[in-house]
């Protein structure tokens, strides 16, 4: 696995915590990534306000 972004402006939403950070490119991105083991939830979006909407709406199935 790449080596992880440095992410900025974490916020938890439940288990679910969402970051921001740039990509390879210097274009923000957003993820959404669960914290409870076993779940892998993870997901990228360009947009901050749909990853928060996604770690909200986040029903994790390992609880
Ligand atoms: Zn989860």
């Amino acid at each position: 696995m790449a080596a992880q972004p440095r992410f900025r402006r974490v916020t938890r939403f439940g288990p679910v915590k969402v970051g921001t950070y740039y990509d390879g490119r210097g274009r923000e991105k957003h993820t959404a990534a669960c914290t409870a083991p076993r779940c892998g939830f993870s997901v990228d979006y360009d947009s901050r306000t749909a990853a928060e909407l996604a770690a909200r709406t986040h029903r994790c199935p390992v609880r």
